[in-house]
Parts: structure tokens; C-alpha cells; sequence
């Protein structure tokens, strides 16, 4: 009997602003290295990373090949990998691909890079020495960052990994053309699909959110929680031109794994952060639409920021009042006044009572009364009742905001971002290391 390995191949950084996606890539070293006699034992895994990342070409994300093969057609296999990252990677634009390749034994030992490559900015120094150390093999073009995401995502934590994605894929005639996909369809696929995909349209802006608008291989995405269903939610959609193929991945999305606690004293530009705190004073509008308030945890004040793309939360946001516990969930950003958190969700824990100053009560009668101009006091137009010694008094006002979890609009929301229609509608795995979310029972 021949010997049997598991092989995990991460890679990254194939594509440029102007074309190619490493999910295609992934994908189609797939289809190649299956041809060999490699077997996949589970979906290719869509790995985000820090979405604050400086270099990150559009959503920063890494690939993954989980697959066996037996021990001696391992170096055929890596060869075929290279091959088709050689032959479709878009290093003419700028694309720095990495590929490395680990064994189920090495995967422990980059962990720890894992989670940080999702919630800091890492070297490539750091990546290089782990696929030094531990890979089985390891390749990289130019200055090869891609080798970072390509060993992040070969050591990606498997409980993250709880969302999944189905690309489907354009026809090499099609690539850079426009993309049409019935609007309708996708409404009557959102409503069927309700407890199990998501972010499938924008009900808000009234738009799509399946089509990307880059000129990549990417017909359509549709994600969900269950590999299962997303094949038949596809059979809904109504395209403008039939798809070359599809491919389901297993993904971090949906899990807020890229936040981390944190004190306002405690913030670092290009991490994501959630921080608890009051509210200073009143958020303002600013030119644009944008939406600006301070937030105080006792270590230190930050500005959050809502921006204009947000949409409704902004409304929210301009109901709260000086002395509202909040915890913000937002990317932290350098900006020449400062840190300043852009704002991707918005939990309301505490509302401070508001009172306004109003009009007394006629004592006799119970009518408002009115001024009897200044420092004159106020009468009472009903009964005739003056007090020249009355003044306003604080009258308790409704808040009209609720406590509880406000998100940005569709559109608006990263990959990493989780929805409020899985907290709603269905528990997909916590994300453990975060420290945010217990794990659920059952
Ligand atoms: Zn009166």
C-alpha cells in the first residue's frame, strides 16, 4: 500500500488591480493536481486577512489547498501547482505570488502567524522563516509578499474557517465585460436562502452584491453557511451569460475574527478594534454626509467615524447623547488629529436618560403655561394663574434609539464583518481567540 499525506498549499498574491483572482487560480491548481491523482479532503479555503492591510491588493485574501496525496507524487503535484500560479499569475501588473506547502504536522506551528496575519500587519521576514522552517516546499516571484498570505492561510485555524462561498466563473471571452445577473432573481434567491446566505442585495442602496465590478474571472459570489445550499441558490439566479464553472470555499468570512478588544489607550493604526466607552457630547455631521462623534473609555478619547457609505446607522448614531455606553466595532486609522475608528457596527448598551428643559405645568390646571417674557415668569392662558417666579423645568424626553447591535449597510461591510442575519437567523461556529463571543452550547 502506497503512503498517503496530507498536504496543505497556501497561495497568494496572484493578482493586480487590473486582473485575475486567486480564488481562479486556487481553483484551477484544483482541477490540475486532481488530474494527478490528488484528492481534496476539504472545500479550498478563501482566507481573509487584516483588511487594514496597507499592501492588500482588493480584499485581502489568501488561498488554501487541503489535499492528500500519496508521499511520492507529492513533488509532481507541487510542480503542477507552480505551473498554473507561472502561467496565470498577473506579474505583469504588479502581482507578487507566493505558494507554500505544509503537512498537517507543520500546520500547528503557524497558528499563531494565522491570527495575527488577520489582525495586524506582519513581515514578510517573519513569513519567510516559517516556510524555512516548516514548509515542504515553498516558491516566491519579485519580492514575494504573497508568501505571507500563502502561509497564513495554509495554518488557518479550522473552527474559523465557518462561512463558505461559491464563485462562479466567466468564460475567458467574457473577462472585463460588463456583468448582468437578474436583480429579481436574486431578490426571490435572497428570500429563499434567508436563514442560510447573506449579503446577497443591498435593500438599502437597492443594489446587487453578488457580481464584484473589477475586471477579474469572478462571475458571481454567493455566500451562505452551508456548502450544500449554495449550489441550488445559484440555480435561482437568472445570468446574463452562462458560467464557465463554480467552486465552493470554505471561509473566515462572517466571523469578526479581525477584531480585538481593546482600550482606546491601547489602539494601533491598521488593526480593527472593538472598543466600550460614553459618548463625549453630540455626534455632528459633517460635509459629505459623514458622521463624526468622540468616544471616552477612561484611558483616552477617539473620534468615530460613520461614513456617508454606512448608510442608515448614521441615523442611529445621531440620536446618542453625551454619557451613552456604546462599543464600537471599527478599523483604526492614523489621521493627522489622531487615531480615528471607522465605525463597522455599533452595539448601544446604555441610554442616559435625556431631559430637556421645557414650559412648567399650571398647578390649577395642569396646561402648559406660557412665558410671560423674560425673567417675568409664566402664566397660564387657560386659567389665568401666574407664578412671575416660574422657570423651565427639565422634562424627560424619549430617546428614540433602543438598545442593541446596529450595522453599516450591505454594501458598506467587510468580508470579516459578521451580519446581524446570522446572529438572527442561524449560530455558524464562534470565532475562538477573538475573546468577543462566547461558544455557543449545541
Ligand atoms: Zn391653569
Amino acid at each position: 500500500m502506497r503512503r498517503k499525506m496530507r498536504v496543505y498549499i497556501g497561495i497568494d498574491d496572484t493578482d493586480s488591480p487590473s486582473g485575475m483572482c486567486t480564488t481562479y487560480v486556487a481553483a484551477r491548481a484544483l482541477k490540475a493536481v486532481e488530474e494527478l491523482g490528488a484528492r481534496a479532503i476539504d472545500c479550498p479555503w478563501l482566507v481573509r486577512l487584516n483588511p487594514n492591510c496597507p499592501h492588500k491588493t482588493r480584499g485581502n485574501a489568501a488561498l488554501c489547498l487541503p489535499i492528500e496525496v500519496d508521499r511520492s507524487e507529492f513533488p509532481s503535484v507541487w510542480e503542477r501547482v507552480l505551473e498554473v500560479v507561472r502561467e496565470l499569475a498577473d506579474v505583469g501588473n504588479g502581482a507578487d505570488p507566493g505558494v507554500a506547502a505544509f503537512s498537517e504536522e507543520a500546520r500547528p506551528h503557524l497558528l499563531p502567524f494565522y491570527y495575527r496575519t488577520v489582525r495586524e500587519i506582519v513581515e514578510v521576514e517573519e513569513a519567510l522563516e516559517l516556510a524555512e522552517r516548516h514548509a515542504l516546499a515553498y516558491w516566491r516571484h519579485g519580492e514575494g509578499r504573497g508568501i505571507v498570505g500563502a502561509v497564513a492561510a495554509a495554518g488557518a485555524d479550522l473552527d474559523t474557517l465557518s462561512t463558505y462561498e461559491l464563485l462562479a466563473y466567466r468564460r475567458r471571452e467574457m473577462w472585463g465585460k460588463e456583468r448582468w445577473v437578474d436583480p429579481e432573481s436574486v431578490i426571490r434567491m435572497d428570500y429563499l436562502f434567508a436563514d442560510c446566505t447573506f449579503d446577497n442585495f443591498d435593500y438599502e442602496k437597492r443594489e446587487v452584491r453578488l457580481t464584484p465590478h473589477t475586471p477579474c474571472p469572478v462571475l458571481l459570489g454567493i455566500r451562505g453557511t452551508s456548502p450544500e445550499v449554495l449550489p441550488q441558490a445559484l440555480s435561482v439566479l437568472v445570468l446574463g451569460e452562462p458560467y464557465d464553472f463554480y467552486q465552493v470555499f470554505r471561509t473566515n468570512q462572517a466571523t469578526d475574527l479581525h477584531y480585538r478588544p481593546s482600550s482606546v489607550s491601547e489602539l494601533r493604526p491598521l488593526t480593527s478594534a472593538v472598543v466600550r466607552g460614553r459618548v463625549v457630547g453630540r455626534p455632528v455631521v459633517g460635509p459629505g454626509g459623514h458622521v463624526f462623534f468622540e468616544l471616552d473609555d477612561g484611558t483616552g478619547r477617539v473620534t468615530v467615524a460613520v461614513y456617508e457609505p454606512t448608510g442608515s446607522v448614521r441615523k442611529v448614531v445621531l440620536k446618542l447623547v453625551e454619557g451613552d455606553l456604546v462599543e464600537v466595532y471599527g478599523a483604526v486609522k492614523p489621521k493627522p488629529q489622531g487615531l480615528t475608528l471607522n465605525l463597522e457596527k455599533l452595539r448601544v448598551i446604555e441610554l442616559k436618560p435625556l431631559f430637556v428643559p421645557r414650559a412648567p405645568r399650571c398647578p390649577a390646571c395642569g396646561r402648559t403655561m406660557e412665558s410671560a417674557g423674560r425673567g417675568q415668569g409664566y402664566r397660564c392662558d387657560r386659567c389665568g394663574y401666574s407664578d412671575p417666579r416660574a422657570q423651565k423645568v427639565p422634562v424627560q424626553v424619549d430617546r428614540e434609539v433602543t438598545p442593541g447591535i446596529y450595522e453599516v449597510a450591505v454594501s458598506a461591510r467587510r468580508h470579516l464583518v459578521r451580519p446581524l442575519r446570522l446572529e438572527l437567523s442561524q449560530r455558524v461556529t464562534s470565532s475562538p481567540g477573538s475573546g468577543l463571543r462566547p461558544r455557543e452550547e449545541g
